[in-house]
């Protein structure tokens, strides 16, 4: 599985290229569609997979010509952030190439990550981040939830490699103390 990331816009976004041979998934093309089209050039892209409702992960997502999934209870954020609805709303457990959707509301109501248990790769949006988790403050928002979808998270294998929504990669063996 190659990973290949890509900061798009001002609040620079990790938008995540993952593919194998000729298959790919997007994650999150917030901005700059011109910086993300030639990395996915000769592949099949699958899906553009959306952590999450917030602008600055979904503003690109209809530019690139493939079905756009979310977690069901984003979709209505993905409407206000562009207008549009999503081809597939995901729930908690589901299976997509490989890798499981874990539920983890607090950002968001409908937030979602990515998890590759074969790969120990999970893609976490903006619920976890390399020392930190997401804001609660903005409308959906909820501490309460946030600290539960982390507990879930951090119940992962200690090696799997996490790739947030903003800022360097991390594990969540190093994240273990977040919540002391
Ligand atoms: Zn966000």
């Amino acid at each position: 599985m190659n990973i290949k990331t890509i900061k798009v816009g001002e609040l620079r976004t990790n938008c995540y290229i993952v593919s194998d041979d000729k298959e790919a998934l997007v994650i999150d093309p917030g901005f700059e569609i011109e910086k993300i089209a030639p990395e996915i050039a000769g592949l099949k892209v699958k899906a553009i997979v959306l952590t999450h409702g917030h602008y600055d992960h979904v503003t690109e997502a209809f530019g690139l010509g493939a079905p756009i999934w979310i977690g069901e209870k984003d979709e209505f954020m993905l409407l206000h952030s562009t207008g549009k609805k999503a081809d597939r709303p995901l729930k908690d457990g589901e299976m997509l190439q490989g890798f499981k959707i874990i539920l983890t509301p607090g950002h968001t109501p409908g937030g979602i990550c990515l998890y590759n248990e074969k790969e120990k790769v999970i893609f976490t949006g903006d619920t976890l981040f390399a020392g930190d988790h997401g804001r609660t403050d903005l409308p959906g928002g909820s501490e309460s939830e946030i600290l539960s979808s982390l507990k879930k998270l951090l119940d992962l294998p200690p090696e799997t490699r996490v790739y947030p929504g903003h800022g360097r990669p991390t594990t969540i063996g190093d994240e273990q103390n977040l919540l002391q």
